[in-house]
């Protein structure tokens, strides 16, 4: 049976001429329009605007009726919903008010146009094409189930022994930013100065770069997972809940604050979360399905006998069960109970479905 699906697809930009246009680091929505207006571009591409979709073009401004200053480029994003045409094959588009805009395409947009969102990232002009198609319900190639650790030191270690390693794409470029972020600093004082412009600019794109490369790291192990298992298992956790600080209040201070926030830090930039998303759409794309399992005792329980118990993680990386002398690496240890947690999730929903329906005659009956 067919369904429908609306896929966000592609992109675009224009790298704007700065020295030109003066509005290289964003602007207001309708400025910010204007810069498009002389398409001198060269077009780069993206996947998923999908956060940015739930923002309309109408909530850009202060909500209070204050007509105050906006942070430069804070919203320079605005969308049409209707008016826009795609001329794929000639890689232009068309943008009401604004004409045609040629851009270097990523991937085609399949079906309808259903609306076109314009933002500014790092200097650069990025179009979202929202399009609407009906495809068929898949039915996933494989019928594996795969339990999936994420952690620090590796980004996810799947219970078939395969894993991911990690990106660490902000430690790599920690010292970069520490000294764009100082540079900048230290032009705090003409506040509209070029100089302080250029810095500002180069800092946003170190920033833009940090966070390109941690995506594209997730993306294709994503892609991988949800195109190899037909059904993945992982912690139902947050990881906002993970990685809270440490400091405490100014009446209970906590303790070890500067090693919880080192932790922090590298918790956050493998990008869990994100992670989590995308495995949350990817494999129901593929006919695959995303079960959530508790994540209590699945680090300490021993995959071969069942015993439970603190004694069992005498490192933080090594296993070894006291009861029966199983070894293993504790990731590798947690994804296997979160795939067998997972299935036993599966076998209970089938249960219900057949004890209901096994319930309903009788009940007609009496
Ligand atoms: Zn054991």
């Amino acid at each position: 049976m067919p369904a429908t699906r609306i896929c966000v697809l592609c992109l675009v930009d224009g790298k704007q001429d700065k020295k030109r246009d003066g509005l290289a680091e964003g602007g207001t929505v309708a400025s910010s329009a204007a810069v498009l207006e002389k398409p001198r571009c060269r077009v780069g591409t993206t996947l998923g605007l999908v956060e940015e979709a739930e923002t309309g073009p109408n909530q850009t401004g202060p909500t209070d009726g204050r007509a105050g200053l906006e942070e430069e480029g804070k919203h320079a994003s605005f969308r049409y919903p209707q008016g826009s045409c795609l001329e794929q094959n000639n890689h232009r588009i068309w943008l009401p008010k604004l004409g045609w805009v040629r851009y270097r395409n990523s991937r085609e947009a399949l079906g309808a146009v259903k609306n076109v969102t314009v933002r500014l990232a790092g200097g650069r002009w990025l179009v979202s094409i929202q399009a609407e198609c009906e495809v068929e319900v898949p039915v996933h190639r494989s019928t594996t189930a795969v339990g999936i650790d994420m952690g620090v030191v590796r980004l996810a270690t799947l219970s078939d022994g395969t894993f991911y390693g990690p990106r660490n794409s902000f430690r790599q470029h920690q010292a970069g930013l520490r000294k764009a972020q100082q540079s900048m600093g230290r032009k705090k004082i003409m506040k509209f100065s070029q100089n302080r412009k250029r810095a500002k600019a180069r800092l946003a794109c170190l920033h833009i770069r940090i966070a390109n490369a941690r995506r594209d790291h997730l993306h294709k192990a994503s892609t991988a997972i949800s195109k190899s298992h037909a059904m993945v298992c992982v912690e139902d956790l947050r990881v906002s809940n993970l990685s809270s600080s440490a400091a405490g209040s100014r009446q209970s201070p906590g303790s070890k604050v500067r090693a919880k926030s080192g932790l922090n830090r590298s918790i956050l930039d493998q990008g869990g979360a994100e992670l989590r998303r995308q495995l949350e759409y990817k494999p129901a794309w593929n006919g695959g399905r995303l079960i959530a399992v508790p994540a209590i005792n699945t680090s300490r329980t021993c995959p071969a006998c069942g015993c439970t118990g603190q004694g069992n993680r005498k490192t933080q990386a090594g296993f070894c069960c006291v009861e029966c002398g199983y070894e293993a690496k504790a990731d590798l240890v947690a994804a296997i109970n979160l795939g067998r947690a997972g299935l036993a999730r599966i076998a209970c929903e089938v249960n219900d479905g057949v004890s209901r329906q096994q319930q309903e005659p009788t009940s007609v009956a009496a």
